[in-house]
This record gives structure tokens, sequence and C-alpha cells, in this order.
């Protein structure tokens, strides 16, 4: 096992994976920007590096000055966190040529399955079902234009390298597809410095169904069950559950036997996410996967009991998994609430600024992630995500409940944050039910706005 991990990312991860190594024995180095001497991680940590200014690229992309830290203070791992390098095949070359474990799936897995359409390439030929749509990548509009006519309206168009729902556009008919194809190349360009683009078939309100995979580096797989992820505003996500309320004990297993085959197919190891898009006739298709944690771990956590970050630790130090699929089980139903600073009634504006009260609600099932405390002032620079609220209960109607009451303890004040349209979300009688997909935010705000 490591003696010293370096933590390359921030924010409420950076906590999270202090605590476990901490609680492992291994000592933790965490890195900071200028922006980020007051932050809570570079608080926690045995050691802090200042590695650079306020500016990701300058310090938490900064991949030469992450290296020197990390070989400076003699850590021998590197946990990337979600974001920042955490799927950059790059860094972790970089990580092998300096003997520097990255605590995550090598470099040639990422390269496969981080860019989406060689994956939907590999998943076709391992047999995996897909979203109807290209074979190829796409870099043209008009060559596009022809894909789409063969699949048929609507369709999304989406970026090869793409990630937080940047670079995606449907087109509802033949008319608009030149400009919206344009519109995610010209974004992609941007985000992700790659235009190639694929597209697939729009499947119309569809559930976001993920299921968690952990792997070692001696061939096993297992998955620890699935999250329904279906709230999501922009393609980005607000509130996660697990298990997904929606599915049978059948489908689940064929879902879940699918994931570990689409793993395989990989040859992947680590903690990783296959996503799927579930339909109205329970037709399931995969749509990427995520070869890193995901910010929505805790509510698998909290169902199987199965500490995440800490196998994944394990894992990356070589050794073999703790469980087999048969020692997995599904305990009750978790949900988590994703807080962020920002500001619904105006187009969900990023509002940084000082904490002047801060309460976290506590109790039997509620587990809050944050990296807020009194008197932090949030800088203007990175995420606005700055608390989870998980819930665990025996089932969702008592785990809704818990969730109610949580919602309702938590104090962040001095910011503007979405917490009352959380809690009016979360009550609204169709979420209640159950009655979720991935059009659902877009309904429930027209819903508000008729009021
Ligand atoms: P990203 O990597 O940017 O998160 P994903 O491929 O994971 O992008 O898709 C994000 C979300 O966008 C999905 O959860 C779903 O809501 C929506 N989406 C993606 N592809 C399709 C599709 N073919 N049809 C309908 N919705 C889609």
């Amino acid at each position: 096992m490591f003696d010293k991990i370096l933590i390359a990312n921030r924010g409420e991860i950076a906590v999270r994976i202090i605590r476990a190594c901490r609680e492992m024995g291994i000592r933790t180095v965490a890195i900071c920007s200028t922006a980020d001497k007051e932050a809570l991680h570079a608080q926690l940590a045995d050691e802090t590096i200042c590695i650079g200014p306020a500016a990701s690229k300058d310090s938490y992309l900064n991949m030469e000055r992450i290296l020197s830290a990390t070989l400076a203070t003699g850590a021998q791992a590197i946990h990337p966190g979600f974001g920042f390098l955490s799927e950059n095949s790059k860094f972790v070359r970089m990580c092998e040529k300096c003997n520097i474990t990255f605590i995550g799936p090598s470099a040639d897995i990422i390269d496969k399955m981080g860019d989406k359409s060689a994956a939907r390439s590999t998943m076709m030929a391992a047999g995996v079902p897909v979203v109807p749509g290209t074979k190829e990548a796409v870099y043209d509009a008009k060559t596009g234009l022809t894909i789409a006519k063969e699949i048929g309206f609507p369709v999304m168009i989406k970026a090869s390298a793409g990630g937080g729902g940047k670079g995606m556009r449907i087109a509802h008919t033949e008319e608009d597809f030149e400009s919206s194809f344009d519109t995610a190349k010209m974004e992609a360009e941007k985000s992700f410095a790659d235009g190639t683009m694929y597209i697939e078939k729009y499947i119309a309100n569809p559930k976001h169904v993920e299921f968690q995979i952990l792997a070692d580096q001696h061939g096993n797989v297992i998955h620890l069950g699935e999250r329904d992820c279906s709230i999501q505003r922009k393609h980005q996500k607000m509130i996660e559950e697990a298990p997904c309320a929606a599915i049978s004990e059948t489908l689940r297993k064929k879902m879940g036997q699918t994931a570990i085959k689409a793993a395989k197919a990989a040859g992947y190891y680590s903690a990783g996410t296959i996503e799927f898009l579930l339909d109205a006739s329970n037709d399931f298709y995969f749509i990427e996967m995520n070869t890193r944690i995901q910010v929505e771990h805790p509510v698998t956590e909290m169902v199987t009991g199965i500490d995440l970050i800490k196998e994944q630790i394990r894992v990356a130090a070589g050794e073999k998994l703790r469980y087999t699929q048969e020692d997995v089980t599904i305990k009750g139903h978790a949900i988590e609430c994703r807080i962020n600073a920002e500001d619904p009634e105006k187009n969900f504006m990023p509002c940084p600024g000082k904490i002047t009260d801060l309460h976290f609600p506590g109790g039997m099932g509620i587990r809050v992630e944050s990296a807020l405390y009194n008197g932090y002032t949030i800088p203007p620079f990175y995420d606005s995500m700055v608390v989870k609220l998980i819930v665990h209960d025996d089932n969702r109607e008592l785990a809704l409940k818990k969730m109610s009451s949580a919602l309702g303890e938590l104090i962040v004040q001095g910011v503007t944050t979405n917490l009352d349209f959380q809690y009016e979300l979360i009550h609204d009688e169709g979420f209640q039910k159950g009655n979720t997909d991935t059009g659902f935010i877009e309904r429930f705000m027209e819903k508000k706005a008729d009021n």
C-alpha cells in the first residue's frame, strides 16, 4: 500500500479523498492554487503545495507542476478525483514515466473509452447495445446530414471528446441540422480543442441509468448496482438516486451483466461507470463510460456499504477485489441533491462569495460532502457545486422524507444557492411518484413559469 498520495483536485472531492486516505493510514499531499490557500482541502491535508495562479490551466491542470509537487513530496500515487486531469491520458502517461501510480485506469483504457465515438465502436463489437447512429466519427455537416437522414429525425449531435453536457445539440428536422451541427462542433472545439462529432438517434425522454463498476488488475469485474440520474438540467445531473425505482429485478440483472460485458470489452480496471439511456419500452442503450470516480458515487456507497474511494486506491496498489458479485447487496434507497452556489432565478448564474452562516443537517442516514466552512469565500474560478447532501433510508418514500427534512435544515447563507429549487423539485408530485426522465426539469420549470 502507498505511504503517501497526492490529491490533484480541490473542493469536496479532495476532502473526501483526504478523509479516506487518513482512515487508511496514508499520508496526503494537497495541491492548491493561489485562490485556494484558505480552502478546506488545503488545510486538511498533511502537506499542501501551492502550485500556481487561480486559473485552472495554470494550477489544477498544470501537469508538470503537479508531477513536480508529487516528486518533491515523495508521494507514490496521484488521485485525480473527477474533472480536471481525471480522464487525461497524456497526464497518465506522464505519471507512468515518472514512476508515479495514477489512481485510475491505464492511459490506453482512457484513450479507448474517453473518445465517445471510438467507445461506441468497441461496444458494438462486443455486442453491447448502443443508441442507433454513426459507426464512425463525422467531421462535416454535409456528411452528417446524409447520416442523420438515414438514422431518422430527431437526432442528437455529439462531440467525441464531449463531457459535462457540452458539444451536444438536438436536430429536430433536416432544416435545422446544419446550424445545430455547426454550433455543437464550435462548442466542442472551444471546450475540448477537438471538433470530432458523431450522431445518434434522439431518444425521447429516456431515463439515465448508470452502473457502477469496480474492477481490479487481475481480471475481476463486478458491478455495484445502478443509479438513476434522470434529473438533469442542460444534460447535467442535479439529483441522483440508487437504486432506480423504475426497473424490475430481471431488467437490473440484464443491464448489470451488460455493464460488466462493456467493462470487460474495455479491459477495464479501477472504479468506472457505464451509462445507459433507458427508453419507455425498457430498451436500453450504452451512451458512454466514465473512467473515473463520479460526483454521485456516494449514493452507491450508501446502498452497498462499499467505500469506492478506498477500493479505488486498493486496486491501484495492485490488490485483488475484496468482493465478489454475490457479496454485493443493495440495501434501502439513497438520494443525493447537488447544492450549487447559483441563482435559479437568473438562469442558474454562478454566485460565488463569502459564507456568512452555515449549518449542516445530521442524524442517521444523512451525509454531507462539502468543503464549505463558516466564513469561507467561494472563489469565482471553479465549479459552483458546494454541497452534496445524501440521505439513505429503508425505501424511496422514507428517503424522500429524510431528504425533505435535511434540505429544510441545511443553511448556506451569504451566497445564493439552488437549495429552494431542490426543495421544490423533490416535493413535486411527479418526482415523488418516481415519474422522472431526462426532460423532467424542463417540464418542471415550464410549470413553475406558468404559475
Ligand atoms: P456528457 O459526456 O456530456 O455527460 P452523455 O453522452 O453522457 O454526455 O449524455 C448526457 C445526457 O444527455 C444524457 O444523460 C441524456 O440526458 C442526454 N442524451 C445523450 N445522448 C442522448 C440521445 N441519443 N438521446 C436523448 N438524450 C441523450
